[in-house]
């Protein structure tokens, strides 16, 4: 037996850009493109010791400060998906192939 009961949660309603400023509510088409980057520093971190860095960037600010280090890539491009373009049933008889493998009989 499931016993519900009704609880307020708390859900981010808006995120601005730490360094532009720019502010985008929930349900307005830019909120789901912030990215907010959150860790706890391990110990001899140059952030100090078990301290908390948070930072929230809108997509200009994340490509303006990180562009050139990150990696995009497209659905086409995941693990997965060259899995499944690897995957031939009449080769490999229904079983998935392994990790690396394009070419099992
Ligand atoms: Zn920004």
């Amino acid at each position: 037996m499931q016993l519900s009961t009704v609880e307020t949660i708390s859900v981010v309603h808006e995120i601005r850009c730490d360094r532009c400023g720019k502010d985008t509510e929930r349900g307005e088409p830019g909120f789901a493109q912030m990215t907010s980057i959150a860790l706890d520093a391990g110990l001899g971190s140059i952030f100090g010791d078990g301290n908390r860095v948070e930072v929230d960037l809108c997509e200009p600010c994340l490509r303006d400060t990180l562009g050139a280090w990150l990696r995009v890539k497209t659905p086409a491009d995941t693990p997965l998906a060259t899995m499944l373009a690897a995957f031939k049933p009449e080769l490999h008889g229904g079983e998935f192939p392994a990790h690396g493998s394009t070419n099992i009989e």
